[in-house]
């Protein structure tokens, strides 16, 4: 799976892509022995300031019609879409729009694009957000992350990738577990079996420690439906 963000914030979200388990998944690791754990995905930032005709490559104007703030304009985006996009199968490549007002993102939708997709553009906007003609162009999709209104679609972008790169063969380790029904499991404890803070013991559940692995599964299938 191949991630194209477009974004002129790259440098916040390779923090965060370059980082622990999706950092890992773009690597080609020597494991124990002679094995070899190849590439699971890849992560590739566009910033539209490089796309951007004018000598200060300006990519923001004020919106038609009034109105605050400004609008990011479509040519720059266009551009570094072309170049994530090239010569791919557009059958493949899922061009998706982060925006408040879009589908909203899910579990689901995270397995289906894992499955479906060798690309996924991610166009994040900024400021009031971007000029609606990219949508119809790119036949994008508009995706919201949840109802509420953020800065930047940087976070929706890397919460997308995080959630996909989940639903990737190989991309969690033997560590990690992909939960096939549930979206999440329930309570979880670890060391020590006795906490104790500020003066009060904290037990973890006993059946958790009888290993009775029926029971155990029993539990947890309780406790997640709970939630
Ligand atoms: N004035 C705009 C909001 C712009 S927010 C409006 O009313 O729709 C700036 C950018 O942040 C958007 O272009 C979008 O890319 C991103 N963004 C903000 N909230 C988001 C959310 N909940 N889901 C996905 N993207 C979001």
């Amino acid at each position: 799976m191949h991630f194209h963000v477009i974004t002129l914030f790259s440098e916040v979200c390779e923090a965060y892509t370059s980082a622990s388990i999706l950092g890992r998944a773009q690597k080609t690791e020597k494991g124990k022995g002679a094995k070899v754990r190849g590439k699971k995905m890849t992560v590739s930032y566009y910033n539209p300031r490089d796309y951007a005709t004018d000598k200060h490559h300006k990519v923001d104007e004020r919106p038609y019609g009034g109105g605050p703030g400004m609008v990011m304009q479509a040519l720059p985006i266009l551009k570094a879409a072309e170049k994530a996009i090239g010569r791919k199968d557009r059958k493949k490549v899922k061009v998706l729009m982060m925006s408040p007002r879009g589908t909203t993102f899910d579990q689901a939708y995270a397995k289906k694009l894992a499955a479906k997709y060798t690309d996924v553009v991610i166009i994040s906007g900024r400021y009031e957000g971007i000029d609606s003609r990219v949508k119809k162009i790119l036949r994008a999709e508009e995706v919201s992350v949840g109802n509420y209104v953020l800065t930047g679609g940087e976070l929706p972008a890397l919460t997308i990738i995080d959630a996909v790169a989940r639903h990737i063969p190989g991309v969690l380790g033997t560590y990690e577990s992909l939960e096939d029904e549930r979206v999440s499991s329930g309570e979880m404890y670890t060391r020590p079996e006795v906490l104790e803070y500020k003066k009060k013991k904290y037990k973890v559940p006993p059946v958790l420690m009888g290993g009775n692995h029926a029971l155990i599964e029993a539990w947890r299938e309780d406790q997640s439906k709970k939630r």
